[in-house]
């Protein structure tokens, strides 16, 4: 269960979150959908810890930004960021290390396997596509076997077939009972796979749906008004 309550974040003048709420239940997919601007990112940085905000976070009941809760979420970036000068290999093991992780070797050589990445284990961080390094990105944050997954945009850049694999995976977490929360300005990307959907514009969510009110009600149309 990931747990936001009043959440708020200023940037000097900006106020980029305005008292936001919300919570995502065990094993679910939950979308942060918005414009540009909306505030989605500054939610998902201040729930990844890298932000101070007003309010209260709780991540499998632990408090936002304790070293309990570092340790059951994963963290996909926007910008996938890799270092040069470390191979796909040693930014896993770096991550095991860094987060004392128990994932074996052999549970490495399967999420490498899961991504289609054995054969790319030994390249540099500099020497991979966006895409590659996406996938990097998401092992990364899979390896400290994690129990709420965030993802910031993470369509954004990304070929049909590479979106395609990226849902794919979203719900077999899902399925596997790890908790997702997701960015978006693309409605038409989470379609078919989100289960509770918040619609945000200028720091406050507008409207929150479950998938079974949603037929009844039309997130196209309040997308659009606040889109145009
Ligand atoms: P996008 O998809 O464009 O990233 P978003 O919905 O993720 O949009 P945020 O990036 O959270 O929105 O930005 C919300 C508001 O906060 C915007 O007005 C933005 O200009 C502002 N903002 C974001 N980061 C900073 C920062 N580091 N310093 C100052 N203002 C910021």
């Amino acid at each position: 269960m990931l747990e936001v309550m009043h959440l708020t974040k200023k940037y000097r003048k900006t106020l980029a979150v305005d008292d936001v709420s919300f919570s995502v239940p065990d094993g679910s997919i939950g979308i942060l959908l918005g414009p540009n601007g909306a505030g989605k990112s500054t939610i998902i940085k201040s729930i990844a810890g890298l932000l101070r905000y007003d309010g209260e976070i709780r991540i499998q009941n632990f408090p936002g930004r304790s070293p309990e809760a570092k340790k059951v979420f994963g963290y996909v970036p926007e910008i996938p960021a890799m270092f040069d000068a470390l191979t796909v290999a040693e930014h896993l093991e770096y991550i095991r290390r860094a987060y004392q992780s128990d994932i074996t070797d052999e549970e490495t050589g399967a999420l490498l396997a899961r991504f289609e990445l054995e054969d790319k284990k030994d390249k540099l961080g500099n020497e991979l596509s966006k895409g590659m390094m996406q996938k990097v990105s998401i092992c990364c944050a899979l390896a400290v076997k994690p129990k709420v997954m965030l993802f910031d945009e993470p369509m954004v850049g990304l070929d049909p077939k590479a979106i395609k694999e990226l849902k794919d995976v979203i719900q077999e977490l899902s399925r596997d009972g790890v908790t997702i929360l997701i960015s978006t300005h693309m409605l038409e990307m989470v379609k078919d796979i989100w289960e509770v959907m918040f619609v945000m514009d200028k720091g406050k969510i507008l409207a929150s749906y479950t998938r079974e009110e949603a037929a009844h009600r039309d997130i196209d149309e309040l997308f659009f008004t606040i889109t145009e």
